[in-house]
């Protein structure tokens, strides 16, 4: 079993307002005139992606139910890919990348008697237990909270040798394990603070951190529930691990006409988590790009050059895209500034959606990390589209969780679509895309129930057409993203 690493970070979002068609949307030139070629937006539908889709769910069916990376699974959907895209006239490349990653070899936890209920997620950086694991007392701090943030918060326990027993809230986890180990403490458990599993990070190693695991409020409600049925106040924790390389790959390909210094880039990453088929994440975002492609192949010459990519190992932490633009960077920085925008497509059929475009103009989220120029303009491609044939869109986190990341690391524009994950829908939300508040966006997100009946296909069919749509404008012009005008200077 594969440590989940950063593709799995929590998405939670808090809406602080909803934008309906027009308000806030970022500005962008005026519609440009006729664009050249079939428009895809009727093109790039839902059925049509809905195929590949299914061909997605028939390879998880056919190799174990996953197409992780590393497996027959990912091999196969691969393969699929390429056919396809051969069928279109491509000539699709595979890039290969190795990399360490982190194997599992024994995770459990037992408390109070009892076994404490998956998913266990071992703090980031903090170390392994001895073999055999870590057995000790199960201590909890003395605040109310039980947040345990510093020394004080251990004030009267005797946490010595002890199992602490620490809640989420109010600082990181980080300061949570400090206090509790210079408490005394040999291992920490952390439990959310809200429903659902915790993937906690400690930010960084230092000498005081000991094993820390992070669990479900649920999975704590358990154990407290044996305690008060007199379990004996006792944890043991048991965490094996070990680095080893792997390999995996990147599929690519590009159009055959339009302009090679002025590239405009689409992705999607084609590898699930271990434990499912991936099929809206993200073989939804997967199968719409490949169905643009096709499209694209059949409108006419283009005046850019677009390029598509299906990513290896994202879900074990961006790998194949940062593989992608790391490699560029390091080799041919030429090449990656010919790239005038990068379009991201990880999940676009959530069950419980919402129509989110990423919000480069911080027009609802703040982003915590750097905003390109162009990625402005780039997202308002997406929300003048939604705009003018009136479908209702929000602004989803331009929080870098996703492909996208090395791209804007590297001063490359960005935007996408997401329909999310596991972030609650809030009322405002099921008003304007109905489903169901209160519950997640995703309710299956990274589960072996993401498969065919979990991917909406109004949704599906929204998202389609606007990437279509993008995909098709971009092809033509560029112009409000980098000044490169349609058919000008360097347009051959
Ligand atoms: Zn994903």
């Amino acid at each position: 079993m594969r440590r989940q690493l950063a593709g799995a970070a929590v998405a939670s979002t808090a809406l602080a307002g909803l934008l309906l068609a027009g308000a806030l949307a970022p500005t962008a030139a005026a519609a440009p005139p006729e664009m050249p070629g079939k428009d895809l937006s009727k093109h790039v539908t839902g059925k049509r992606v809905l195929k590949h889709v299914e061909a997605f769910q028939d390879i998880a069916d056919a190799n174990g139910g996953s197409r992780a990376m590393g497996t027959a699974g990912y091999e196969a959907s691969a393969a699929y890919v390429e056919s396809v895209l051969r069928k279109s006239g491509y000539t699709p490349e595979r890039q290969y990348f190795t990399f360490e990653d982190v194997v599992i070899d024994v995770l459990s936890l037992t408390a109070a008697g009892i076994d404490v209920p998956g998913p266990l997620y071992p703090g980031e950086f903090a170390p392994q237990t001895p073999e055999g694991g870590l057995t000790g007392p199960i201590v909890e701090p003395s605040d109310e909270l039980k947040h345990g943030c510093t020394t004080d918060d251990w004030s009267g326990v005797d946490a010595t040798d002890g199992v602490a027993l620490v809640s989420r809230g109010t600082c990181s986890f980080g300061e949570k394990v400090l206090a509790a180990s210079t408490a005394g403490a040999d291992a920490v458990i952390i439990y959310n603070n809200e429903s659902g599993p915790l993937n906690p990070t400690l930010g960084a190693e230092f000498p005081e951190a000991v094993p820390t695991v992070g669990i479900s409020l649920e999975a704590a409600e358990e154990i407290f529930d044996a305690l008060a049925d007199g379990g004996e106040p006792v944890a043991t924790y048991d965490y094996q691990s070990h680095v080893e390389e792997f390999e995996s790959f990147n599929v690519l390909a590009s159009t055959r006409t339009g302009d090679p210094d002025n590239v405009v880039m689409l992705g999607a990453h084609l590898d699930s988590v271990e434990d499912g088929p991936g099929i809206n994440d993200n073989g939804t975002g997967s199968a719409a790009i490949l169905e643009t492609a096709v499209q694209l192949a059949r409108s006419g010459p283009l005046n850019n050059q677009v390029r598509f990519a299906w990513w290896g190992a994202e879900e074990v932490g961006l790998v194949g895209s940062t593989h992608y633009v790391n490699d560029l960077a390091a080799d041919d920085p030429d090449e990656l500034d010919r790239i005038a925008t990068y379009l991201n497509f990880d999940m676009v059929g959530s069950p419980n959606y919402t129509i989110g475009v990423y919000d480069a103009n911080e027009s609802t989220y703040e982003a915590p990390v750097p905003v390109p120029g162009g990625s402005v303009e780039t997202e308002a491609i997406f929300t003048d589209y939604f705009d003018s044939i009136g479908q209702p869109w929000v602004d989803s986190p331009f929080s870098g969780r996703s492909d996208y990341q090395a791209f804007i690391n590297n001063g490359i524009p960005a935007s996408g679509l997401f329909t999310g994950a596991d972030a609650i829908k809030t009322e405002e939300e099921a008003q304007i895309f109905g489903g169901t508040a209160g519950l997640p966006l995703d309710p299956n997100y990274h589960t072996p129930a993401d498969d065919i009946t979990n991917v909406d296909l109004t949704a599906l069919d929204i998202m389609s057409r606007a990437i279509g749509h993008a995909a098709q404008r971009l092809a033509w012009s560029t112009e409000t993203i980098n000044g490169v005008a349609p058919g000008g200077p360097g347009n051959s």
